[in-house]
């Protein structure tokens, strides 16, 4: 399959989330507001989230984390450098 890895380092771009429709990113968009909340963190353009909350996202998705990478990617709001390289 093309390109379904995970992405390495996670950092999601919050003004390109707030543009989207909640039907698309509305479970992703409650989280990344949860993580905002946990850590008093409401003024940034971008979160950096852990890889681990990536696969809890990914079960929420019904996807792969590599497949929910290549959504946000394709949704804009993970940057396309996200995309882990291939090795090997
Ligand atoms: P970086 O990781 O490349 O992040 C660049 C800038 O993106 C940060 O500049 C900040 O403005 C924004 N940013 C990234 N993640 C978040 C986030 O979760 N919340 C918010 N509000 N902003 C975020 P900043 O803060 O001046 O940090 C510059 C560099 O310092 C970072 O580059 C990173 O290399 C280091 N740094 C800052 N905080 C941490 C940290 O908690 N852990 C580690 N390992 N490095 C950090
Ligand atoms: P916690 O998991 O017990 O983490 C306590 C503190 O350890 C955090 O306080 C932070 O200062 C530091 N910490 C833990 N893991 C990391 C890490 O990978 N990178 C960095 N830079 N620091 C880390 P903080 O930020 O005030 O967060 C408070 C609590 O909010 C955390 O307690 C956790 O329960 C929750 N939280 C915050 N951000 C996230 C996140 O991205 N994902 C998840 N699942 N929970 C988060
Ligand atoms: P980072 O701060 O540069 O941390 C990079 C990796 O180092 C983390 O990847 C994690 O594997 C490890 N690490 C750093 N601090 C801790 C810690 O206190 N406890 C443990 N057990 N591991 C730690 P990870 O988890 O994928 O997180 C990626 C980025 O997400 C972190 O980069 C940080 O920018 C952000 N982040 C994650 N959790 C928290 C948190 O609780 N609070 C804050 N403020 N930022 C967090």
């Amino acid at each position: 399959p093309s390109g379904a890895e995970p992405a390495t380092k996670i950092v999601i771009n919050l003004e390109r989330l707030q543009q989207l429709p909640a039907e698309k990113v509305g479970p992703l968009a409650r989280y990344a507001a949860t993580i905002q909340s946990q850590r008093g963190d409401y003024n940034g353009k971008v979160l950096s989230i852990r890889t681990e909350d990536l696969r809890s996202l990914a079960i929420i998705y019904d996807m792969s984390p590599g497949e929910l990478t290549e959504q946000l990617i394709d949704w804009g709001v993970l940057p396309p450098e996200a995309r882990p390289a291939k090795e090997e």
